[in-house]
């Protein structure tokens, strides 16, 4: 039986991990066609001697001489184009990860996205892309997982609302003043999930939730105000939708994205995995859900509002949080720098056009030195 090609854009992070302990589960269904990392050369030769894939590709050249390896920027599109591949897993951090989602839909393939930022900043250009292409985008994203598994191919006109949960990150119960004095090692010390530093900073200022509720809206076509977001601590609830007859539907499960990432490669069919623990509702009881405390974490409002807003918006919502949070994680700037950072660009650049990947790409531009001027 032949099996399906995936290239991992991303291989050496924490979604490219665990998605080949997955595929290392499931090797009867798929292989690793392609594997592309940023700078980590030592391991991803040791996952390109334990996966053969046809193709490896080194983002940052001049790191290692290996042989027959690819290097530059390119090589997340070359990837993600090549025949023997059949699953674009991007797993890429941040706005660099969009041509290669734009690139696996426009040839036709599954792009299993993890890297929401790419459909943030250029949802309407993705969307098109996969209908002129064929191809076809599916969440790996735990909470847009949770709310594909819960629609289960039912009609979107069947669908109410959308409910996000979001964990609300190790400062949930921290006061404004509070926020004035958290570190980087306080907000990188997330309490249900293990990820990347990017998106750990993201779920402790909620920026992440701001990008996953736009994720939401191009995914499943649902506009902003049937979409809401609930804090729920334990992160055991991956999200809930809410059909038209008030039935309210669930995904549960341990705060681990191996399920998420197999149900990506495997949809609409679901596999026998090992690889998830058996869920036991005794011992994750009780669950709470509380309100979002909006002051305290203005930049989920911000990324709603941009989301609104359209055109470049999100683009430059997205940009902005990138470059403070860079910015944050080398020590330059405070928590509380982030919010108002974003908020400066999206008050000078929020209006610009985001109609072609170039004003997109334009737009982020602009955000970025912004967000550097405003922090100098
Ligand atoms: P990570 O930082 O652990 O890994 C990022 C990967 O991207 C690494 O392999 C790195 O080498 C590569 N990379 C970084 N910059 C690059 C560049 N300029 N060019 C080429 N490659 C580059 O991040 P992560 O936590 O695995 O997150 C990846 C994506 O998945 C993000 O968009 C994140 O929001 C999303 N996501 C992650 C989780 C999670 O549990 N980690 C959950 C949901 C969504
Ligand atoms: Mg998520």
């Amino acid at each position: 039986m032949t099996t399906r090609g995936v290239a991992i854009l991303g291989s050496t992070g924490s979604i490219g991990t665990s998605a080949l302990r997955v595929i290392a589960r499931q090797r009867s269904a798929f292989h690793v066609a392609a594997l592309t990392a940023f700078s980590n050369a030592a391991l991803l030769a040791e996952q390109a001697a334990a996966f053969d894939p046809s193709y490896v590709g080194l983002a940052r050249a001049g790191v290692t001489a290996n042989s027959g390896w690819h290097h530059g920027d390119e090589c997340l599109t070359e990837a993600a184009e090549r025949d023997d591949v059949d699953i674009v897993l991007n797993a890429i951090v941040g706005a660099v990860g969009l041509k290669a989602t734009l690139a696996g839909l426009e040839r036709g393939k599954r792009v299993a996205l993890a890297n929401k930022e790419s459909l943030v900043m250029g949802g309407a250009l993705v969307m098109d892309a996969a209908r002129r292409g064929g191809g076809e985008l599916v969440p790996v994203d735990s909470e847009h997982s949770a709310i594909l598994q819960c629609i289960a191919g039912r009609p979107m006109s069947e669908v109410r609302r959308l409910v996000l949960t979001a964990s609300g990150g190790p400062f949930r119960t921290l006061s404004a003043s509070d926020l004035e004095h958290v570190t980087l090692a306080d907000a990188l010390a997330h309490p249900t999930w293990r990820m990347g530093r990017k998106i750990t900073v993201d779920s402790a200022t909620l920026a992440n939730k701001a990008l996953e509720v736009i994720e939401a809206h191009f995914l499943f076509g649902v506009p902003y105000d049937r979409i809401d977001v609930v804090v729920h601590p334990q992160s055991v609830v991956h999200s809930f939708v809410e059909f038209v007859d008030g039935s309210v539907l669930a995904q549960m499960g341990a705060p681990n994205m191996e399920l998420p990432i197999l149900y990506a490669l495997t949809y609409p069919d679901r596999v026998a995995d090992d690889g998830v623990s058996q869920f036991d509702p005794v011992a994750q009881s009780p669950l709470q859900f509380e309100p979002v405390r909006q002051r305290e974490f203005p930049a989920l409002a911000l990324g709603i509002a941009a989301g609104r807003a359209g055109g470049a918006a999100p683009a430059v919502f997205n940009a902005a949080n990138e470059q403070a949070v860079a910015l944050f994680l080398e020590g330059a700037i405070g928590f509380n720098d982030i919010a108002p950072a974003i908020d400066g660009a999206l008050s000078r650049h929020g209006t610009a056009p985001g109609g072609s990947l170039d004003a997109i790409l334009a737009a982020d531009a602009l955000a970025r030195r912004c967000v550097q001027e405003l922090l100098r």
